[in-house]
């Protein structure tokens, strides 16, 4: 069985109705296909980091459960998607604080999926910016997506430098448009 093509098409059928909240309006699996692109550019990719990178959102927003995901991919998977996963009971404001907070503290994994999953919405944001948001709101994005990296620095010098440039493309965008 090729596990990577399996996630990819589970995360297709649960992602099924959603779409990107940007002015395109892209159908959402492209974003997970997005950050398992950008970490396969990681040396150290692996069959386990695609998969849990295509599958990151999926207990988060859709109605796949760890359960699910660990009988169809296995345990290792499952867990790491659990680390990327937002506990949707608590306030979002809280939320953000946490995801701050926790992530120096998570797996190698975990860190990697973090990097690539928050270039890929700060180059969205600057390619296709979410259609409600004003100025203030995307620069406050932008800067809380950089301290939330700064807990997964120092690990992966190919994802961090990837993260660094969309980082800077959102800037240069919000600049243009301030
Ligand atoms: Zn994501």
């Amino acid at each position: 069985m090729h596990r990577v093509i399996e996630a990819c098409a589970y995360a297709a059928r649960k992602h099924l109705h959603q779409r990107r909240k940007g002015v395109a309006g892209e159908p959402y699996v492209n974003h997970v296909i997005d950050v398992a692109l950008r970490v396969s550019r990681s040396t150290a990719a692996d069959d386990d980091l695609l998969i849990a990178a295509l599958l990151h959102d999926v207990i988060e927003d859709t109605d796949g459960t760890a359960e699910e995901i660990e009988s169809l991919f296995g345990p290792d998977v499952a867990q790491v998607v659990l680390e990327v996963t937002d506990d949707k009971s608590i306030p979002k404001a809280a939320r953000k604080a946490a995801q701050e907070a926790e992530v120096k503290h998570k797996s190698a994994r975990a860190k990697r999926i973090k990097l690539a999953d928050k270039a890929s919405n700060l180059t969205a944001l600057a390619e296709s910016p979410p259609l409600h948001w004003d100025h203030d709101r995307a620069l406050a994005y932008v800067d809380w997506a950089e301290r939330v990296i700064a807990g997964a620095r120092a690990l992966d010098p190919d994802l961090e430098a990837a993260f660094d440039a969309s980082l800077a493309l959102a800037r240069r965008s919000l600049v243009a448009k301030g």
